[in-house]
């Protein structure tokens, strides 16, 4: 019934660009001073809980969380609040951030102390206190996948290696470099949810972390590592449920409806590591690249750190760079300046040299139809535009542009250059408030 909006087989062949790959991540020393916002997350924002003049050290709570969509933020260095103020996100949002200033020895909390863990339900909880989101980009508080009511629905657990954006290699080194965490994490997680099978699904452009993780698993016939095609966006969610289990997400429901729980890699292992340390989400294992750095690295930099902080440590730039990224280029987005910090779902930094960062020139649409041949969820984005045109939110309803990931593939293979992406995010705010007005709400 749900077939015929999701095709699997569609998407884009993107340049790889996998630079960093054979770089293991080093830690970079404690910046001078750290913003952290108080919203990294979808959800409500954390409330802060110190002030001005506090002294901090690292893992200690300092905003709880706001809601049962929210997650908790702790220190990520240790030293003296200065502030709490507002900030002014790349995405829009604005919260309140808290600036830290560093006394560089980096104590850790004394409270800091490892939970017990012997249900799910504690699993849940402890995943809550460590502030933990998902880390492959999305930044869904990872203990709302976990509060399982049933757990005889959960008959897949899907683990995302995929990381198929271009230059990003964070994911590759944590499944290199952390594979026994990993391990852990996903032995634990069968334990406590008896899923009937596990796939840990990989693109085939990283061999070595196929090669060791089933290495890792030989033994165990219900965790199989599924090497993917590399076909961008082979780890958008649905796109890899559907590739692993050939379960369909249908519009509106989550994985659960459909018997699979999903994680990022880089998720899992952080969540393991809460598990086995105490220590909370302070710091980020990221990937910094682009043709404008000068020593392109994977890193861990503290959550707050700014990114001027960030391409100083990788030598500074060869070059003016003229576009900075969080994340990759197929979904990231632009950042106003080097002032803003690393937050908790901040996977990559890029800095594009002019050359690269040009926005060509948006013809008109030629009816190629290469947009809808290539999206995995056959939208229609010509038709999207003529209901968009037209303001007909009926009518974006109806070719269901809310299904729209906004993967990119589509703009990346039109050759008119047309802003698809961010012709739909605006046409999913046309639906949202013509179906508030429907139910009598506000526009
Ligand atoms: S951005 Fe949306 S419309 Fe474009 S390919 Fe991805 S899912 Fe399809
Ligand atoms: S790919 Fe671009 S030019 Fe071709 S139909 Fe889609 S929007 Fe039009």
């Amino acid at each position: 019934m749900f077939k015929s909006f999701l095709d699997p087989l569609s998407g884009v062949h993107v340049p790889h660009r996998k630079n960093t790959a054979h770089l293991e991540a080093v830690r970079m020393p404690p910046p001078g001073s750290v913003v952290i916002p108080t919203v990294m997350h979808i959800g409500a924002p954390a409330k802060p809980i110190v002030k001005a003049g506090d002294k901090v050290a690292v893992g200690q709570l300092i905003a709880e969380s706001g809601g049962f969509v929210s997650a908790p933020v702790h220190a990520s260095v240790s030293g003296t609040v200065k502030k709490v103020e507002d900030i002014v996100l790349s995405n829009g949002r604005q919260a309140p951030a808290i600036y830290i200033e560093s006394d560089g020895e980096m104590r850790p909390y004394e409270g800091i102390h490892k939970p017990e863990i012997s249900s799910l339900a504690d699993l849940a909880e402890a995943v809550r206190d460590s502030g933990i989101v998902g880390l492959g980009g999305a930044g869904f508080p990872t203990s709302v996948k976990l509060a399982i009511k049933d757990i005889s629905k959960v008959e897949y657990f899907v683990i995302n290696g995929a990381e198929c954006e271009p230059y990003i290699t964070s994911d590759t080194r944590t499944m290199l470099d952390y594979s026994k965490m990993l391990e852990r994490g996903v032995r634990r997680i069968v334990e406590l949810t008896k899923p009937k099978a596990v796939y840990l699904g990989i693109e085939k452009n990283k061999p070595k972390a196929i090669k060791k993780l089933k290495q890792i698993f030989r033994d165990d016939p219900t965790i199989v590592v599924k090497g993917l095609p590399p076909m961008y966006p082979q780890g958008g969610e649905k796109v890899l449920i559907y590739n692993t289990t050939g379960r369909i997400v249908p519009e509106g429901k989550l994985p659960l409806d459909v018997g699979v729980v999903i994680m990022n890699v880089t998720t899992l292992a952080n969540i393991e590591q809460y598990l086995e340390t105490g220590m909370p989400l302070v710091e980020k294992l990221i990937t910094v690249d682009g043709s404008a750095v000068k020593e392109p690295k994977n890193i861990f930099a503290p959550i707050g750190t700014r990114l001027s902080d960030v391409f100083e440590f990788c030598g500074g730039f060869k070059e003016e760079p003229k576009k900075i990224l969080y994340g990759g280029p197929m979904m990231g987005t632009a950042v106003p300046d080097l002032s803003v910090p690393v937050l908790k779902n901040t996977n990559a930094v890029l800095a594009f040299a002019e050359k690269d960062a040009e926005v060509p020139k948006e013809t008109p649409c030629i009816r190629c139809g290469n947009c809808v041949n290539h999206c995995p969820m056959r939208l229609n984005p010509p038709a999207i535009a003529k209901a968009f045109n037209n303001k007909d939110a009926e009518g974006l309803y109806k070719q269901r542009v809310n299904l729209c990931m906004e993967c990119g593939a589509c703009s990346f293979i039109c050759p008119a250059h047309q802003p698809i992406v961010q012709r739909h995010k605006l046409a999913k705010i046309l639906v949202r408030d013509w179906q508030n007005a429907q139910k009598g709400g506000k526009a």
